[in-house]
């Protein structure tokens, strides 16, 4: 997700551009299984200092879902706002202080990569669930109860616990 931007760095402050995404992303995080490309909008506008980036994005992961521990797949839409800056001046030369993640490069590279892929582990939950109604594992069997019944009957509650939650 390399843009040139030399163009549009020349422009005065507030011109845009838009650009239409449908980027293959797999291969962007060693722990993230992508299985969508990630599509969406995104606009550049020349601010004072560099480029102001905005954009919604989805694109979809494979989780493992905390209750059943099948694979899922998961939506992943998320907004992105950054300004990247420039390492060298226009004109001069001249090297910027700049932030590693959101620089433009000496060859007027603006990349997008490391801000959509720290987005997306911002994007995902902390618990995946793979569907609210899950019905998780059979704690004493270990069937997934979302392909049936599994026979096993709730043990009956030892009395001795039972005194003792009343005491709570
Ligand atoms: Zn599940
Ligand atoms: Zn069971």
């Amino acid at each position: 997700m390399r843009f040139n931007v030399a163009q549009l760095l020349k422009r005065a402050t507030g011109s845009s551009r838009r650009y239409q995404m449908r980027e293959d992303i797999e291969g962007i995080d060693p722990a993230l299984i992508i299985r969508e490309p990630l599509v969406g909008q995104i606009e550049m506008v020349r601010t004072a200092d560099g480029i102001l980036v905005t954009g919604e994005l989805t694109t979809a992961v494979e989780l493992q879902c905390d209750r059943c521990l099948e694979p899922f797949i998961q939506k992943v839409e998320f907004r992105i706002e950054e300004e990247f800056q420039p390492a060298i001046e226009m004109g001069t030369g001249a090297q910027l202080p700049y932030d590693e993640d959101t620089r433009i490069d000496e060859h007027h590279i603006l990349d997008l990569t490391e801000l959509i892929r720290q987005s997306i582990f911002l994007t995902l939950p902390m618990h995946p669930i793979c569907r609210p109604d899950c019905l998780g594992l059979c704690e004493w069997c270990g069937k997934n109860l979302n392909e049936g019944p599994c026979g096993c009957q709730e043990p009956k509650a030892d009395p001795r616990l039972e005194i003792l939650k009343k005491l709570k």
